[in-house]
């Protein structure tokens, strides 16, 4: 009998036991295309604000967008997250847990099928710097902390 349910992050993360590669090309892909939603803590909020030189209340109304009980920074018409500019984001070091976890994120590592098919959208998978289990389950963590 199975202790725990089969499909536990412990038992997903086997296959990745030995590490995987990756290093951001900054190919910005990551910022634009189909709807969808970067969310923000209120921190993250605070400290985007203080980078940017405005209140948080201008932060917010400027970038932010509530859904539901939580907040997406906003998107232009044309998919771009409404902090990437001509140079890539604007708020690089400042950005949200959820960009900082990206590609590490739980879905693309369900397995190596998964993980796999990020490629498609994201040329740092694969290559570059090889990321311990250890690492990628506390990068995991940090993007699951919004
Ligand atoms: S899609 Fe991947 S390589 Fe491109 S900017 Fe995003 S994380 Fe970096
Ligand atoms: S906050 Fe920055 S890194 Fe995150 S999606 Fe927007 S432009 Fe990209």
């Amino acid at each position: 009998m199975q202790n725990r349910p089969i499909g536990s992050r412990a038992e997903r993360a086997v296959w990745y036991a030995a590490g995987l590669r990756f290093t951001c090309t900054r190919c910005r892909q990551c910022c634009t295309g189909a709807p969808g939603y970067v969310w923000v803590t209120q921190d993250e909020i605070a400290r985007m604000a203080a980078a940017s030189g405005l209140s948080v209340q201008e932060f917010a109304d400027s970038c932010c967008r509530r859904v539901w009980l939580r907040v997406s920074l906003k998107e232009r018409d044309n998919g771009d997250c409404i902090l990437l500019g001509e140079a890539g984001c604007r708020l690089y070091s400042m950005r949200p847990s959820q960009c900082r976890a990206f590609p590490f994120w739980e879905a693309n590592l369900r397995s190596r099928q998964a993980w796999e098919s990020v490629k498609a959208r994201c040329p740092g998978v694969g290559r570059g710097h090889l990321y311990t289990r250890q690492e990628i389950e506390q990068i995991l963590a940090l993007g699951q902390s919004t």
